[in-house]
């Protein structure tokens, strides 16, 4: 049953951009999977919380010096981050694409960025998975260039001013089957499958209640009801 905390108001950090997980929609409003499953996640914790958007960049700084209690934010679970951070029960599982003008039919795998220019987003997990790749010899792009929002890296390859965007798919696909159908598309494999996790400081307390939450939410069907809100299908 909810597990009560002895705490004020949590301070939950969430992505600014980040759709479909969670994003600011027309009314200005954030909204997403991520601010779904959050709001049950704290209502079985009978918690109080506030959200608070920043650039992704912002967020594991954040949690490391204590600023922000959780973040939500469609977050890998990696390795390296674990050695800083803690992580939740995995809620999501994602993995990167690559997305090209849908005119291109030169690029379909990962080997044929070397010279083309590369764009992504800042401080997230394709920038290691890129530098890995390139240090292995897998590929050679003559550039990347860094959005701190993934959707100016969609107008930049709208624009020609790169050749691929490569990033997590779902927001990848939520742009490719919506506002961007038709300019462009979602080309070869699933690269570096991993979850997505919920984040704390080192240590803290709330991570075991968010657990057992979360275990609670997929036992009751909740997950799934929010899962298909936002994906349109059953997990
Ligand atoms: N999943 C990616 C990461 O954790 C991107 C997350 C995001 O942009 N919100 O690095």
């Amino acid at each position: 049953a909810g597990t009560a905390v002895a705490q004020d108001k949590i301070t939950v950090a969430t992505d600014t951009n980040f759709k479909p997980f969670s994003f600011k929609n027309d009314e200005g409003n954030y909204v997403g999977f991520d601010i779904d499953m959050w709001q049950a996640i704290a209502e079985k914790m009978d918690a109080d919380y506030e959200l608070r958007p920043m650039d992704f960049n912002g967020i594991i700084p954040g949690l490391q010096t204590g600023n922000v209690d959780v973040a939500v934010a469609g977050m890998s679970v990696t390795a390296k981050r674990e050695k800083v951070i803690d992580f939740s029960y995995p809620y999501y599982k994602a993995g990167l694409v690559i997305m090209v003008r849908a005119d291109n039919s030169d690029i379909g795998k990962l080997e044929d960025l070397s010279g083309k220019v590369v764009a992504t987003k800042q401080g997230t997990s394709t920038i290691p998975f890129l530098k890995e790749n390139i240090e292995a010899g897998v590929l050679d792009p003559t550039e990347i260039k860094k959005y701190p929002n993934i959707t100016d890296a969609f107008l930049e390859l709208r624009a020609g001013g790169t050749d691929a965007v490569i990033f997590d798919l779902p927001p990848l696909a939520d742009y490719a089957n919506g506002v961007g159908k038709d300019a462009v598309k979602l080309v070869g494999p699933l690269y570096m499958g991993h979850h997505y996790g919920i984040g704390f400081p080192a240590g803290s307390e709330l991570r075991d209640p968010v657990n057992v939450a979360i275990l609670e939410l997929k036992e009751s069907g909740e997950y799934d009801k929010i899962y298909k809100k936002w994906f349109g299908s059953e997990p």
